[in-house]
């Protein structure tokens, strides 16, 4: 409030207003006189911060302005019922000389006048509707019940002394509301719910000496109101049935006669009680039990102030859990992102989603699961609290069940009672020990990948449409790494296919190429030597008619595997051709790559191939070539065609056996030399 700071007393007055329980859903507005008295001429203003509140521009100008006169001129609370059916009322604010006026709305007649309703929502452009819609939503009043909120906020006026003609409180009286407004400030500042309840009850209990005060509060972690002790009496702390909780929880003050009391609570039988709600806004935060004498006129009052003090409180600090709570999960949450980014792997990475998930909301058991390529089913990729080989037999239709449903619909769905949803239909209910069960889809740009099921929360609570949030928000992200990924492993795999040979699964002849490439100009940058050896099958084609063609396959297979074998980590080992291969040396001088030539052709001499015996040799050989860079050669294509000469030569001299280039003619070196009619069968 602006201006009636300046003006102490109605300043104050107007915020410890705000803060009395009676009063909490109402919408309060200081006003000040413009002009001298009553005059014709004089006009109200408003006096308040951030503008009048909306709600004030239901009641016409003019009627407020003679709303507020009365109040005035009278010097006590009036009432008015719009011609619409809002009831408003005001008070003055300071003694007879002051300015300042307090008006008062926020609930309607049980009554309202439609054609009226209709006439006000033209006269300010709005929507009749959503007028009607706005008041309709008010709470309903009476005429009288409203003259009675009229009359306590009057006295609490005058008892803050925002109304100086009558004083309503004696020197102790004075002293009373100096501790009770420190005692307020004092709750400000209390930092948890319990600290404002300690505090509250304590102040309330030395001040206006009661026999004791108890608290109802909701109870932790279940249903129904706990009523508890916080000062004077003891008792054992109980569970308020619902007939007490609707009497002591109802939004207002109630009285409990010496014997209610007893009945409810026989450790203070004998004294009278009122129960005060914990009033914020529109919600009932629990209530108050008062036990003692003192608990009526300006005593009740202050305590009505006090405990509405506390209750704003109380809501300011479920405020700022709820918003650190927030802010802690969003962290945990960028924290997971960026470890889920890091991990290699599909099924590595739909192990780590589900287990994060899991633990984000404290899931016992679940699964990830993934829709296949042709979008019909889904099958699991990693689970928690199932055993994996059960799982990957476990497959879901799209469409049925819970799974395929939110696969197919792309919509999350929290169950709170799987026995009994119809929805459920997979028949593994007993593996679910809570009930409660979130499933919801892995898309990301419409796209559905698979689906997140969680269930069997740790404390057996069920799941909230919070957890729901925030399992979206891993779901998405997570959606998108898998697409990412699935898209990426999809290109390794085409990219692999195109470079291996399917039979024998070496590389092929365009991987050579490349890699040849890059093993040349990495041996001319590091001055190193570098062997090419190319191998041929000897009389491979009468194996093949000796034993069939499937059997050359498997003899190509066996043949790889020892090639494959017989090299290093480093060496490249590819099916050139028909049963031809090439195999590449980095960093191998021709002497080198001659040992493991020898190896090799050793190696297959004395190999058993099925049905070789028939052979002129009687047993499956092979025969070599081998180039060797810089000596016979500085491109891919000599280095090539030098070895294939030389495996030629090898063919010429009898099979069976290894020729180096380094010990052909010169001549022949760099030339392909046809094979001659006896060597080819
Ligand atoms: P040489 O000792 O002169 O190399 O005689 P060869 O019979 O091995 O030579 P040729 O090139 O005439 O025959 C190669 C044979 O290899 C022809 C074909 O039957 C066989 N072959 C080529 N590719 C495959 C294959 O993928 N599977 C099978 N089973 N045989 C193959
Ligand atoms: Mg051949
Ligand atoms: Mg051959």
């Amino acid at each position: 409030m602006r201006e009636p700071r300046a003006h102490t007393a109605a300043g104050e007055t107007f915020a410890a207003l705000s803060h009395a329980g009676f009063l909490q859903g109402h919408i309060l507005a200081p006003f000040k006189r413009q002009g001298a008295g009553a005059a014709a001429g004089s006009s109200w203003q408003y006096a308040g911060n951030n503008g009048v509140p909306p709600l004030f521009s239901r009641i016409a100008e003019a009627s407020l302005a003679e709303l507020l006169d009365r109040a005035q001129r009278r010097s006590s609370p009036q009432v008015t019922r719009t011609p619409a059916g809002l009831y408003f009322f005001a008070l003055p604010l300071g003694g007879a000389p002051s300015p300042w006026c307090l008006a008062c709305g926020g609930v309607r007649d049980a009554r309202l006048d439609l054609l009226r309703v209709e006439e006000l929502a033209v006269s300010l452009g709005e929507d009749p509707l959503r007028l009607l819609e706005e008041f309709e939503s008010l709470p309903v009043a009476t005429f009288g019940s409203v003259a009675e909120l009229a009359g306590r906020t009057f006295a609490l006026v005058r008892l803050l002394g925002g109304h100086d003609l009558v004083p309503a409180h004696g020197p102790e009286g004075d002293e009373l509301l100096r501790l009770v407004l420190e005692l307020s400030a004092e709750l400000d500042r209390a930092a948890t719910r319990d600290d404002v309840i300690a505090l509250l009850a304590e102040s309330l209990g030395i001040l206006f000496d009661l026999q004791g005060v108890a608290t109802i509060l909701p109870a932790e972690g279940g249903p129904g109101w706990q009523v508890c002790p916080a000062w004077g009496a003891e008792f054992t702390p109980f569970t308020l049935q619902d007939q007490g909780a609707r009497h002591c929880l109802g939004g207002q003050t109630v009285r409990l006669p010496v014997h209610d009391l007893a009945g409810f609570l026989p450790s203070y039988a004998g004294n009278n009680g009122i129960c005060v709600p914990l009033l914020a806004g529109d919600a009932t935060l629990g209530a108050l039990l008062l036990v003692g004498e003192r608990l009526r006129g300006n005593d009740l009052l202050m305590q009505e102030l006090l405990i509405g003090r506390a209750a704003a409180r109380i809501a300011g600090v479920q405020r700022e859990r709820q918003q650190t709570e927030q802010v802690e999960r969003a962290e945990r949450l960028v924290q997971i992102f960026t470890e889920l980014t890091m991990v290699e792997g599909m099924e590595e990475l739909c192990r780590n989603v589900l287990e994060r998930g899991a633990k984000l909301v404290g899931a016992r058991s679940g699964s990830l699961m993934l829709l296949d390529r042709q979008k019909e089913f889904l099958t699991i990729a990693a689970v928690k609290g199932m055993h994996p080989m059960l799982a990957r037999r476990f497959t879901v239709k799209l469409g049925s069940g819970i799974a395929g449903q939110v696969a197919l619909t792309g919509q999350p769905v929290l169950v709170n009672d799987i026995v009994n949803d119809e929805r459920f239909t997979i028949g593994h209910r007993s593996r679910f020990k809570t009930g409660s069960l979130i499933s919801l889809p892995l898309s990301c740009r419409d796209e559905t990948v698979g689906v997140l099921n969680l269930a069997d929360r740790a404390d057996q609570t069920p799941f909230g449409n919070d957890d729901l949030e925030l399992l979206t928000r891993l779901a998405t992200h997570a959606a998108g790494l898998l697409l990412r990924m699935k898209t990426h492993e999809g290109v390794r795999l085409l990219e692999r296919l195109s470079i291996t040979d399917p039979l024998t699964e070496l590389y092929n002849r365009r991987f050579l190429e490349r890699r040849m490439d890059e093993e040349l100009s990495r041996s001319v940058r590091n001055g190193l030597r570098l062997s090419v050896m190319m191998l041929d099958l000897d009389n491979f084609k009468l194996y093949n008619d000796l034993c069939g063609h499937p059997a050359g396959d498997r003899a190509l297979r066996k043949v790889a595997q020892l090639l494959q074998r017989s090299v290093r980590e480093m060496d490249v080992v590819t099916r050139y051709g028909g049963e031809e291969f090439c195999i590449l040396l980095p960093d191998t001088p021709n002497v080198d790559a001659h040992f493991v030539a020898e190896r090799i052709r050793y190696a297959i001499e004395h190999e058993l191939f099925a049905g070789e015996e028939g052979l002129p040799s009687s047993t499956l050989t092979i025969s070599i070539g081998i180039a060797t860079y810089p000596d016979n050669g500085a491109t891919a294509a000599d280095l090539i065609s030098t070895a294939d000469v030389a495996l030629y030569q090898a063919k010429a001299e009898g099979r069976n056996r290894i020729v180096s280039s380094l010990d052909l003619p010169t001549a022949s070196r760099f030339r392909i030399v046809a094979p001659s009619p006896q060597q080819t069968h």
